[in-house]
């Protein structure tokens, strides 16, 4: 089977080896030369721009980028370019595995399936550890048959494969996690944060809440602290992972959706807005679980 892979960051560049790797054709492309670079070098098949990767002939296009401008200007075009979807033969599958607004993926959707295109949202969850180890969590919008064309390529991706509903359930899904799991760090940053205060041993804290009635998926996998946990982004300098301003965008379209449908999201809206404060002192390009900083200066 060939596939087109467009977006190949911190997610995306996993994702696309682990498909290789599992035989499949695949054709990468990504704006970054360096990112190219780094999958040329594990043996993928780079092409020139994201039409040559899914010209002529692929089966499947995958795409794993920022937002839904990114990947609306992909599909659908962006005024001085056509989009994929006017060019890909009818019968090709559609994955999009970016976080993006439910409204962009049924936008998506609509035009594709106006030429014959399957279109699914299939946002995951797992971090780049889970896109390493080839164990995503997708969380896929759109028809059942659909669903079913994409995975053997999700599970080669992935372990844990949801039906969510119709197109763009997906990404609701997605971002009703996203808003649980910022929460979450957030509350699992001013925790340790006090009880460093109080000059307790933050390895010890951190097992003792883990396996308290306040473990988490932070505790678990993604301890904030630096030095805690070796393989955390925290012990990294916070490079790689998941941006603050990646968490931004998936907290800015929970409290947009919270809007649209009158429900009430108030912690949702804090985390927002205590990472935007994170993003505006030069946190953005930062793993989001630096949000920790916000409670380690004591003035
Ligand atoms: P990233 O910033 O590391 O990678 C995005 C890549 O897209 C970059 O390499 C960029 O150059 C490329 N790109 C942008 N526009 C492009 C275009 N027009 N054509 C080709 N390439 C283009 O981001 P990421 O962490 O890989 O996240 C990707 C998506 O996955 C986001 O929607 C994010 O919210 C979501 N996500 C991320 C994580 C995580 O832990 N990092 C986890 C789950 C979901």
């Amino acid at each position: 089977m060939k596939v087109a892979f467009v977006g190949l960051g911190n997610m995306g560049g996993p994702m696309a080896l682990n498909l290789h790797k599992a035989g499949f054709q695949v054709r990468a492309f990504d704006l970054s030369i360096a990112a190219c670079d780094l999958l040329r070098g594990q043996g993928v098949c780079i092409a020139e721009s994201a039409t040559a990767a899914a010209l002529p002939d692929v089966d499947v296009v995958v795409s794993m980028l920022p937002a839904s401008h990114h990947v609306e200007a992909l599909y659908l075009g962006d005024g001085s370019a056509p989009g994929l979807l006017e060019m890909i033969a009818p019968g090709t599958l559609v994955i999009d595995s970016s976080t993006i607004a439910a409204s962009s993926s049924r936008k998506v959707a609509k035009a594709g399936e106006k030429r014959g295109i399957a279109v699914i949202d299939a946002p995951v969850s797992g971090g780049t550890g889970g896109a390493i180890a080839g164990t995503l969590t997708f969380m896929v919008g759109g028809h059942a048959s659909h669903l079913e064309r994409a995975r053997p390529l999700l599970e080669k991706m992935g372990s844990n494969i949801f039906h969510a509903g119709e197109v763009g359930a997906g990404q609701t899904a997605k971002i009703c996690n996203n808003m649980l799991l910022g929460v979450l760090m957030i509350g699992t940053s001013e925790a340790i944060a006090l009880g460093l205060v109080n000059g307790l041993d933050p390895k010890v804290l951190s097992e003792i809440m883990r396996r308290s009635s306040g473990g988490n998926w932070a505790l678990e996998k993604y301890n904030p602290l630096p030095g805690v946990m070796e393989n955390a982004p925290a012990s990294k300098g916070y490079v790689g992972g998941f941006g603050t301003d990646l968490m931004l965008k998936d907290l800015g379209l929970a409290q947009e959706n919270a809007a649209a449908v009158g429900a009430s999201t108030p912690l949702g809206g804090l985390a927002r807005n205590l990472y935007a404060a994170h993003s505006l002192t030069g946190h953005g390009a930062s793993d989001f679980s630096s949000v920790i900083k916000l409670f380690q200066n004591r003035s």
